[in-house]
C-alpha cells in the first residue's frame, strides 16, 4: 500500500493559504533597459505540438531573467536533500510525493498571475495580454479534437491545472490501496509493445517498474514525465510573459526562481523533463548549473547514477 504517498495526498488541496499574499509596499525598480541579452534559442523543431508565434508577448523583448544579476535566490546551497529519495522510501512513492510538492509550488506561482484586479476585473494573465500559451517566440498548443489548437494562456494553464489535479486524484495512477493485476489502459499496451531495458527508467522491463511494489501502474513513470512537462510549460510562460509584470514589480522574482530551481533539480535528478523540452529556459538553467544551484549530482544520470555509485 502506498502509505507514504497516501499521507502526502491527504494534505493536498487544503491549501489556499496563499490568498493573502499582498505584494511588498515598495516595489523594486524595473531593470534598466540597456545591456540586455537574449540567449533564448528559437527551437523551431522543438516538437510537433509546438509552433512559433511571432506576435505573443513581445518575444523579442529583453530577457532579464536570463541575466545573473536579475536571478537572485534566497536559499543557501541547493535542493538535493529535498530531492533525493530516502533509503527507506520506495521510488514510486517518492516520485508521487515529488510531483504533488512540485505542483503545490507551481500552483502558488500561478495564483500570482491569476489574481483578479478588483478595479478592472481582469487577472494579470488574461485573454488580451496572453492570447496564446507562449514562451517567447514559442507557442504551446492544446490538442482539441485531435488537432493542435492555439488557446489562450489562462485557458491552457487552467486546463493543465485541472488535468494535473485529476491525475493526482486518479486512484489508478496514484493508488492509495495496492491494486492487484495490471490496469487495462492503452498506455500499458503501448508500454508492453516497446522493447525495454531495465536501465532505462522510461522503459521499465515488463515485469518490473518504478512504483510496482507500492501498487502504481506500469505507466506511472511516463505519467510523471507527462505531468512535469506540462508544469515546465507553465514555468516557461511565467518567465517569458510575466517575469517583469508582476514578479519583478512585486519583488517576487526570487521566489519564482526558488520554485523553478527546485523544479529543475527534481526534473534533472529523475530525468522527468527532456533537455529539448527545457530549451526555452536553457540560459537560466545553465546559470543555475554554473552556480551549482542545480547540484552536479542531479546531472549525468541523477538518481540512477547516484544509486549505482552507492552500491559499488
Ligand atoms: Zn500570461
Amino acid at each position: 500500500m502506498a502509505t507514504f504517498f497516501q499521507s502526502v495526498r491527504q494534505g493536498f488541496g487544503r491549501g489556499g493559504n496563499n490568498k493573502n499574499n499582498n505584494p511588498p509596499k515598495s516595489p523594486a525598480q524595473p531593470p534598466a533597459s540597456q545591456g540586455h541579452q537574449s540567449n533564448m534559442s528559437n527551437s523551431p523543431s522543438l516538437s510537433n505540438s509546438l509552433s512559433i508565434d511571432n506576435l505573443a508577448n513581445d518575444p523579442e523583448g529583453p530577457k532579464y531573467f536570463f541575466q545573473e544579476k536579475y536571478a537572485p535566490l534566497n536559499v543557501r546551497g541547493n535542493f538535493l536533500t529535498l530531492c533525493a529519495c530516502p533509503k527507506n522510501v520506495e521510488l514510486g512513492e517518492w516520485l508521487a510525493h515529488q510531483i504533488v510538492e512540485q505542483y503545490r509550488l507551481l500552483h502558488g506561482m500561478l495564483q500570482v498571475i491569476q489574481e483578479v484586479n478588483s478595479v478592472n476585473g481582469h487577472s494579470i494573465c488574461n485573454e488580451t495580454t496572453c492570447p496564446t500559451m507562449s514562451a517567447g517566440r514559442l507557442t504551446y498548443t492544446w490538442l482539441v479534437d485531435g488537432r493542435a489548437a492555439k488557446i489562450s494562456a489562462p485557458k491552457f494553464i487552467n486546463r493543465v491545472e485541472k488535468w494535473i489535479v485529476s491525475k493526482i486524484h486518479d486512484p489508478v495512477m496514484f493508488p492509495t490501496e495496492k491494486v492487484s493485476g495490471t490496469p487495462e489502459t492503452s498506455a500499458v499496451k503501448e508500454a508492453n509493445g516497446t522493447p525495454t531495458t531495465p536501465s532505462d527508467p522510461a522503459n521499465p522491463a515488463s515485469d518490473d517498474w518504478i512504483g510496482k511494489t507500492s501498487g502504481f501502474p506500469q505507466t506511472f513513470y511516463k505519467d510523471c514525465q507527462g505531468i512535469m512537462k506540462q508544469m515546465f510549460r507553465c514555468y516557461a510562460h511565467l518567465y517569458h510573459a510575466h517575469w517583469l509584470n508582476p514578479f519583478w514589480h512585486i519583488n517576487k522574482h526570487d521566489v519564482l526562481n526558488m520554485c523553478f530551481v527546485h523544479f529543475v533539480t527534481v526534473s534533472k535528478y529523475y530525468q522527468l523533463v527532456s533537455d529539448k523540452e527545457m530549451e526555452p529556459m536553457q540560459p537560466l538553467i545553465d546559470l543555475f548549473i554554473k552556480q551549482q544551484r542545480v547540484p552536479p549530482e542531479a546531472l549525468n544520470g541523477g538518481h540512477w547514477a547516484q544509486a549505482q555509485q552507492a552500491s559499488t
